[in-house]
Order: C-alpha cells, then sequence, then structure tokens
C-alpha cells in the first residue's frame, strides 16, 4: 500500500504542480491584464479566474495561455486575447438565469467562461473539426450547460429564440437580421463589425420597445464571419 502511494506521489505531483503554476499565471493575468484595465464585473472576474484558459490550446501553446494575446487554435482561426474575452463577456452583462447565444464557438474559451455564469449557452461554429472538439472539451471538462452546435451562425437558433445575450467572436460586415430578430426585448448583443482587412468595431446592440440602440465599446481585429455555400 504505501509503495503504492509513494508511485502515485511521483506520478501525480508534476501533474499538481503544473495545475498549480497554470493557477498562479491565470491569477497574475487577471490582475494585470483584466483588472488593470478597468474590468470591474464580479462574474467576469470569477469566471476568468476559474476557467483553465491553457487546456482550450493545443498542448504546445500552454505556456503561453495566459499571456496578453490571441493564439492560434489551426485551421486559421484565433482564440481571442484574454482582456477581449472579458470586455465581452461584462458587455453582456450575463447572470444566472439568462440565455446566451454564441456564434463563433472556436476554441470553446469563450463559451465556457458564459457557462460558468449563466444557465444555458449555446454555441454555433462553422468549421466542423473545431465544432467536433470544443464539444468534446465541454463534455470531459463537464461543461453540461452548453449545447454545441455545427453550422453557419448567420442564421442564428430560431428554435432556441429568443435569446437575452447574444454574442458574436468573427466579424460580419453587417450585422445579420436573423440574430437582430433573434434578440429578446431588453436583450444585448454583442458583435464585432467590419471587414477582414479594414476598420473593425466592437459594439453594444441593446433592444428596448422592440428598438435598437447601439454603442461603440473599442477597435478591434477579429477573425472574417464566413458563410456555408448551400
Ligand atoms: N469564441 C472563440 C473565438 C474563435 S474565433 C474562442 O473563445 O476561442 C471565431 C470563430 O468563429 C472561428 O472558429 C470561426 O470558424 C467561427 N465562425 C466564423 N464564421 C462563422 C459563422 N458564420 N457561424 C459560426 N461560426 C463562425
Amino acid at each position: 500500500m504505501r509503495l503504492f502511494l509513494i508511485i502515485l506521489g511521483i506520478i501525480t505531483s508534476p501533474m499538481i504542480l503544473q495545475t498549480e503554476k497554470y493557477a498562479l499565471w491565470r491569477e497574475r493575468m487577471v490582475q494585470s491584464q483584466i483588472i488593470e484595465r478597468g474590468i470591474t464585473d464580479k462574474r467576469t472576474l470569477f469566471a476568468l479566474r476559474k476557467v483553465p484558459r491553457h487546456l482550450f490550446l493545443p498542448p504546445y501553446l500552454w505556456d503561453m495561455a495566459y499571456e496578453d494575446t490571441p493564439l492560434p487554435i489551426g485551421y486559421d482561426q484565433t482564440i481571442s486575447q484574454p482582456y477581449i474575452v472579458a470586455l465581452m463577456t461584462q458587455s453582456a452583462e450575463p447572470g444566472k438565469s439568462k440565455k446566451v447565444l454564441e456564434i463563433g464557438t472556436g476554441s470553446g474559451y469563450q463559451a465556457a467562461i458564459l457557462a460558468e455564469i449563466t444557465d444555458s449557452v449555446y454555441t454555433i461554429e462553422i468549421i466542423p473539426e473545431l465544432a467536433k472538439m470544443a464539444a468534446e472539451k465541454f463534455r470531459t471538462l463537464g461543461y453540461h450547460n452548453i449545447i454545441a452546435i455545427y453550422g453557419d451562425g448567420y442564421k442564428g437558433l430560431p428554435e432556441h429564440a429568443p435569446f437575452d445575450i447574444i454574442i458574436v467572436t468573427a466579424a460580419p460586415e453587417d450585422i445579420p437580421k436573423s440574430l437582430i430578430d433573434q434578440l429578446a426585448e431588453g436583450g444585448r448583443m454583442v458583435i464585432p463589425i467590419g471587414g477582414q482587412y479594414s476598420f473593425q468595431e466592437l459594439v453594444l446592440l441593446t433592444k428596448k420597445n422592440g428598438k435598437l440602440s447601439r454603442k461603440r465599446i473599442a477597435s478591434v481585429r477579429f477573425v472574417p464571419f464566413r458563410r456555408l455555400n448551400y
């Protein structure tokens, strides 16, 4: 028994040390990149402290996961910089009973952040391999409140609408009309708008009495919003 415990200790201690190392780096990231830049929403900070961002990246990038930068996730796509994820999350004002739709699952990190705060997150990804990888990640990490769907997010998810929050993580040139229609009364949409090589801005759209108002949040650079050729 004692020998078994010693062997178990030898095997698991590097893993425990590694988990602790990333927890430390995560806390540093929250302090220096997120709080320092003015993010104050408690739920957003809680989620960023909790979600192991490195596990949403290929292992060769784990040691870069908590840096102040977007990173490649394959298929010409990127995981957003931590600050941008925090800014989008805070701007969306997520809360427990709010129903969320994300367009552009990518690595799954933004969906996991939202899932720490809200009861149900629907997320759509247009690249089948990324959609599959993210769905597997949600399963292994126990995010049972994320419904991951493969498809073109342009049409949204009419069968589950309306949504209190819609977060779009790829930039279309114009706001897809179906997403506006699927935003609930009082709902908030956070979306980057602009061309691939031109100026893009992150905007917040809010719906009140059926009317949409628009507020600029920041200048950004996102991957382009794609379409499936039907
Ligand atoms: N939220 C992601 C960011 C991924 S980058 C994360 O946390 O990692 C944006 C993603 O949007 C890419 O994976 C891209 O394939 C996807 N995308 C682009 N156009 C899309 C569309 N029409 N529908 C669904 N996903 C789309």
